[in-house]
């Protein structure tokens, strides 16, 4: 799998995508593509998505912002989830993996949808204009507290955000790396945040929703 596995146990994790997952083939045919790429495991999860693209209906989300583009998977399945008058804007780094996320927005169709800004997103997110119903943040853990506080200011007063990874593959647990460190703090510092409601749920390798209150 070319993705960061569920800490479900793997039985009952297969058995969750036999009996839930209905993936688009074009994000099947990215998930080849990207398997192929290194950091691979950095794309969310097809369930992961599915639910994501739930969300995007659910909330009737017109909206997105997406801090961590990589292979385009999570902005692929939430594209498709928005209707014909949704935007999606993402941030990122790196140039050569977007190129095959770029590639796919075209495939599908949904590149009117999508607004891709490259550069570190820091930089990027104060230049960002309007607010979003939904944001996805899936980009370096050590500033997840930076794009917090910038996100929060860009969320509508409806909107949810999103933050990946809020396990760290485990590491929050034991703070064996500088990475697992950030990502505790983060989820410490947004447990005791008055301005938010938050629901840590266990799905692929933690996923926190955060609205505003
Ligand atoms: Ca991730």
């Amino acid at each position: 799998m070319a993705y960061m596995k569920s800490h479900l146990h793997p039985n009952l994790y297969t058995y969750l995508l036999e009996h839930s997952l209905r993936e688009a083939p074009i994000l099947a045919e990215l998930r080849e593509v990207t398997a192929k790429v290194p950091g691979a495991q950095m794309q969310i999860a097809p369930d992961q998505g599915q639910f994501m693209a739930f969300l995007i209906k659910l909330l009737k989300v017109k909206r997105v912002l997406e801090v961590g583009t990589f292979t385009g998977y999570s902005s692929l399945v939430m594209a498709l989830a928005l209707p014909q008058d949704g935007q999606l804007i993402t941030l990122d780094n790196a140039e050569n993996t977007t190129n095959i996320a770029k590639q796919f927005w075209q495939k599908a169709g949904v590149e009117n949808k999508v607004e891709f800004i490259l550069g570190p997103a820091l930089q990027t997110l104060p230049k960002i204009q309007g607010t979003f119903d939904l944001i996805f943040v899936d980009a370096d853990k050590a500033n997840y507290l930076k794009y917090y506080e910038m996100c929060l200011n860009l969320l509508s007063p409806q909107g949810v955000m999103l933050f990946d990874n809020t396990f760290m593959n485990a590491s929050v647990l034991d703070l064996s790396s500088n990475i697992g460190q950030a990502v505790h703090e983060f989820n410490q510092f947004i447990h005791q945040d008055p301005r938010v409601e938050i629901a840590m749920l266990p799905v692929s390798d933690g996923l926190t929703m955060i609205r505003k209150r």
